[in-house]
């Protein structure tokens, strides 16, 4: 990245950390082989990709057999609720109201296949609504989905909490942890979590390689047909390079966490404060302190959130608006929406996603530009907020 530009769109995205590119070299040139492959080279590729298993296991507490390598958290989502519903006897599933699209368009499918789904009320803060979830779960429903934490506003749920209702209740539980890792502690069996999804490139490893976590004894059937790879339950040539780069990622998130997460806070809360203070009527979205290290997400009434992302873009600094994925439509924030937030702040909201090379320095400048951005637009805006 040029040194002139500051990247705070992280959560989309991460750069690929060095260590993990170094990891990954020797598998795309010299050891090449394709781990389902008796010889030398397979084996040489099969004993990488074992001991990536165990370093994503040992991060979650979950057995290495447990891990299953998919394209990203997308797959690892469609796979889990597809899979679970096709099994199931009971025909309905939950999820919360502020899911990542990769669940809530599964969602959607399978409301048009003919099952029931029923969305979990957030609070105005972005935490699951323990008493929605009970009184939902009055009624059998096969699995439970909710986020670990929030893509958008960062808002991390009481994982603990919700799994153990969900489990107490008959019902599967799923949770999507892939801008979570590091976060917090999660450990599947101490928690009872059935599944999870997990995403390299959030964390510093190569985008297309991810991984669900499937608990031992889960039938949830096969994704994708074809090979016998990844215990014949998801066909196709393994990644090798992306898996192993995948395994490094994880391993250095885990040993890094607390010093990172510590210097991150801290910017993200200088952030916070800078803004608050700086720019009148702007509003922190999401939960003040249950909430990831890097995420500042913040609603300037009076203006279009797009606009705002455009003219930093053109001061040279990257963020976004809502979630990466639904940007480039002016469609509203569903996670906003879900939280109760109202149009005028809704359609004004930035997310800044702070990183392991974000420095304060890029914080001061991102802080002067868009409090000379916000003056401009209010001044030229038809909305009055
Ligand atoms: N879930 C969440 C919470 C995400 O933030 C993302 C990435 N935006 C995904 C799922 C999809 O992950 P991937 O890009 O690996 O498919």
């Amino acid at each position: 990245m040029s040194r002139n530009k500051i990247y705070l769109d992280n959560a989309s995205t991460t750069y690929v950390a060095g260590e993990v590119m170094a990891a990954m070299m020797p598998y795309f040139t010299t050891e090449y082989g394709n781990c389902s492959s008796l010889h030398s080279f397979g084996r040489v590729a099969e004993k990488a990709i074992s001991k990536a298993r165990v370093q994503i296991a040992k991060a979650i507490n979950a057995e290495p057999n447990e891990i299953y390598f998919t394209s990203g958290a997308t797959e690892s989502n469609n796979w889990i609720l597809q899979g679970i519903m096709e099994k199931a006897k009971v025909k309905r599933a939950l999820v919360s109201s502020i899911e990542h699209p990769s669940v809530m368009e599964v969602a959607k499918s399978l409301t048009e296949q003919g099952y029931k789904v029923e969305y979990i009320k957030v609070d105005k803060d972005g935490i699951i609504s323990v008493s929605d979830m009970v009184a939902k779960l009055g009624k059998p429903a096969a699995i439970v989905s909710i986020m670990t934490a929030n893509n958008e506003v960062g808002t991390i749920q009481f994982l603990n909490t919700v799994a153990h209702i969900a489990k107490e209740r008959g019902a599967l539980f799923h949770t999507d942890a892939t801008q979570a890792l590091g976060a917090l502690v999660i450990d599947v069996k101490a928690m009872g979590i059935d599944a999870l999804s997990l995403s390299a490139h959030k964390i510093y490893g190569p985008k297309g390689i991810g991984a669900l976590y499937i608990r031992n004894g889960l039938n949830v059937g096969k994704y994708m047909l074809g090979g016998h790879q990844e215990r014949a339950q998801r066909g196709g040539t393994v990644n090798i390079p992306g898996v192993v780069g995948f395994g490094e990622a994880v391993e250095l998130t885990m040993r890094d966490a607390s010093i990172n997460n510590v210097r991150i806070k801290q910017l993200r809360d200088y952030l916070i404060s800078e803004i608050e203070s700086k720019i009148e009527g702007a509003r922190l979205n999401g939960h003040r302190s249950q909430r990831l290290p890097g995420n500042v997400n913040m609603s300037f009434p009076g203006v279009e959130g797009e606009s705002v992302l455009m003219m930093l873009d053109f001061a040279g600094i990257a963020v976004s608006t809502g979630s990466a994925c639904s940007s480039g439509s002016l469609e509203r924030s569903h996670v906003l929406r879900g939280m109760g937030v109202k149009d005028e702040h809704n359609q004004g909201s930035i997310r800044f996603s702070l990183g392991r090379n974000t420095t304060k320095e890029d914080i001061n400048v991102t802080v002067t530009e868009l409090v000379k951005i916000i003056k401009k637009l209010r001044g030229v805006s038809a909305i009055r907020g």
